[in-house]
């Protein structure tokens, strides 16, 4: 089985990006490498395979990545979620605070319908409101927000503990104090 701190020590820490005092996890080694990639994947293959999802819904730019080839492996569509105005077609909008004002998600109008089952999947969550953000798009729109999932979490940010209180189910591989 593997070694709980595989995916760990192939992310990058690059301190200070894109400011000074951020540390930023740079999962971009885990995509380039063959098997990482590979395991990478497997490991939410395995969680998702037997839960009946209908749907991924990947947040702009990093979950389309990993999302796009969950989909393929779990042989369902793929819908993105896109920063503001870069949809072509009717969309729904839900903003959300940053640090300093606020950022806006976007999704097609008829990317999924009521009762579909959709997972929700990121490359990290630090504050949790992309992901919220996400959610609240899904369910304007009657889907079924099975969990919301990504590589990585960062706890001390607060942003997973809200986005359980407020009633998603998360699923992560590696945890950055
Ligand atoms: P949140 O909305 O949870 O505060 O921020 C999460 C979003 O910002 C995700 O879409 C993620 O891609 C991006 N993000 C914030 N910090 C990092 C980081 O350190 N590494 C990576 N890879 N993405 C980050």
């Amino acid at each position: 089985l593997l070694d709980p701190n595989y995916l760990r020590d192939r992310i990058r820490t690059v301190p200070d990006w894109p400011q000074a005092g951020v540390q930023f996890r740079d999962i971009t080694p885990l995509l380039q490498d063959p098997k990482t990639l590979r395991v990478l994947v497997e490991q939410f293959v395995f969680r998702y395979m037997d839960q009946d999802i209908d749907l991924i819904a990947g947040i702009d730019a990093r979950g389309f990545i990993i999302g796009a080839i969950l989909a393929h492996e779990l042989n369902v569509g793929f819908v993105p979620i896109r920063k503001k105005g870069k949809l072509p077609y009717t969309t729904i909008s839900e903003e959300y605070e940053l640090e300093y004002g606020s950022a806006t998600v976007e999704m097609h109008s008829d990317a999924c319908k009521p009762g579909d089952r959709v997972l929700l999947i990121d490359d990290l969550i630090a504050t949790g409101g992309t992901m919220m953000a996400g959610k609240r798009l899904l369910e304007r729109l009657g889907a079924v927000v099975v969990e919301g999932c990504a590589i990585v979490d960062l706890p001390e940010l607060g942003g997973s503990a809200l986005l359980r209180e407020g009633g998603l189910k998360l699923f992560t591989l590696v945890d950055f104090a």
